[in-house]
């Protein structure tokens, strides 16, 4: 399908009518397990000989579409789904990483991120040492002997802060080691991190890859590009005790990495995609460009009218000229600049209470990517049991807002603003 353009990609990349029944939307194979031909078949695909469906922990033909799709939109080798964004990144890391081994991120990511890669990735003994996604040097500086990957987000979820992914993939590779591309607040729409030297890219499709709110995912894409024969990612280059000694780059090359976070990672860690979610995920990417477009436009004009309000102290929003990020938004985005932003009110603390409390239209939740309008004040949630003075290190001081602007039409977003703000 590499001929078709992206639109096209996003309704048919991977499916076809169901060689069984004709059906034309992909049927949801809900089922655990698929029988065997014979038992000399069910030895070939245990020795990953042939490829074919085992146990849906493992591998499944709806959640296959799904992997197909999003790696043809990212212009990817192969893809791997799996139950949550988080899941995602816990699979590539377990590829790629032992006890001792540490990651360099970015300091400016998703909340939730930062406590997975801090916290709850420090009981395998993998680190992590941050770095400012604003300034590229910075990751070098950090890199040493055991760094296996360098993290960042596109989009950096909440501040809207876009990565320079180019710089930031140059010094990674000086460094010996891929880059991992957070994609989830661009989407492919927007940005092809591979495209700029990037060589993995993980996805909450929770958000807008699924894009209505309703469903749990994640996706890993590999770029097929990354030269693991260093012997710094055992995984990939040694004998693998669990399928007789087998290479797994030696054997599968440029899919090799996607091959590993699923009969390695997959397998033994567990966090697989229901099928059910997988569906309703590659039915949401069908309208993707229709909704990131969407997004973006009606993100500006909100972003322009908070601008010109005197309630509001400040916005930040990259596809506003007079942004830190807008250069680096026409460079890498210039369809837009997404649609997580966020503002200060001047009221501060008690002005944010207020002003969820008077929504009418937006949902005030923690999520983001969704068809509807979403609001949440960091300080009274999210960020909670921090400091003030951590809470605005994160980003997260107590006059912030952070909005994730819908497809409705931005005239009654902005009302509902208004009246809220009254
Ligand atoms: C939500 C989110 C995640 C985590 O994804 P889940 O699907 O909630 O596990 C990771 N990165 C970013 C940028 C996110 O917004």
């Amino acid at each position: 399908m590499a001929d078709y353009g992206f639109n096209t990609l996003a309704v048919h990349a991977g499916a076809q009518p169901d060689p069984a029944t004709g059906a034309r939307a992909t049927p949801i194979y809900q089922t655990t397990a698929f029988v065997f031909e014979d038992a000399d078949h069910a030895a070939a695909l245990f020795n990953l000989q042939v490829f074919g469906n085992i146990y849906s922990r493992i591998m499944n033909p709806t959640n296959a579409v799904l992997e197909e799709r999003v790696a043809a939109l990212e212009n990817g080798r192969a893809a791997l789904s799996c139950g949550s964004g988080h899941a995602a990144q816990l699979l590539a890391l377990h590829t790629l990483m032992g006890p001792g081994d540490n990651i360099v991120a970015a300091r400016q990511l998703y909340g939730g991120s930062i406590n997975q890669f801090s916290q709850g990735f420090a009981k395998f003994d993998w680190h992590v040492k941050w770095a400012d996604t604003t300034n590229p040097d910075s990751f070098k500086a950090q890199i040493d002997g055991r760094t296996k990957a360098v993290f960042i987000e596109s989009i950096a979820n909440p501040g809207g802060i876009i990565s320079d992914i180019e710089a930031i993939a140059k010094i990674a590779h000086d460094g010996g080691v891929p880059l991992i591309v957070d994609n989830t607040l661009a989407s492919p729409y927007l940005i092809q991190p591979l495209a700029w030297g990037a060589d993995i890219v993980v996805h909450s499709a929770t958000k807008f890859l699924g894009g209505h709110g309703n469903s749990m995912a994640g996706v890993i894409v590999d770029g097929g590009k990354f030269d693991w024969g260093s012997g710094k990612f055992p995984s990939l280059s040694e004998p693998c005790p669990s399928y007789h000694g087998m290479k797994l780059w030696e054997t599968f090359g440029d899919m090799a990495f996607a091959i590993a976070c699923r009969v390695l990672g997959l397998r033994d860690l567990g966090p697989s995609l229901s099928p059910m979610n997988a569906f309703l995920v590659q039915t949401g990417i069908e309208t993707l460009p229709l909704r990131m477009q969407k997004h973006c436009d009606n993100a500006l004009t909100v972003a322009r009218w908070l601008k010109a309000n005197s309630k509001v102290e400040w916005v930040n929003y990259a596809g506003l000229p007079d942004n830190a990020s807008y250069k680096l938004h026409q460079k890498y985005c210039p369809k837009g600049a997404g649609s997580v932003f966020t503002f200060g009110l001047k009221g501060g603390y008690e002005a944010g209470i207020k002003l969820v409390n008077s929504v009418k239209l937006f949902s005030h939740l923690a999520n983001v990517g969704d068809t509807r309008s979403l609001v949440i004040h960091p300080a009274s949630t999210t960020h909670r049991q921090l400091s003030d003075e951590d809470r605005a290190k994160a980003g997260a001081g107590n006059d912030v807002v952070r909005l994730s602007i819908g497809i409705e039409d931005a005239a009654d977003i902005i009302a509902d603003l208004e009246q809220a703000m009254a």
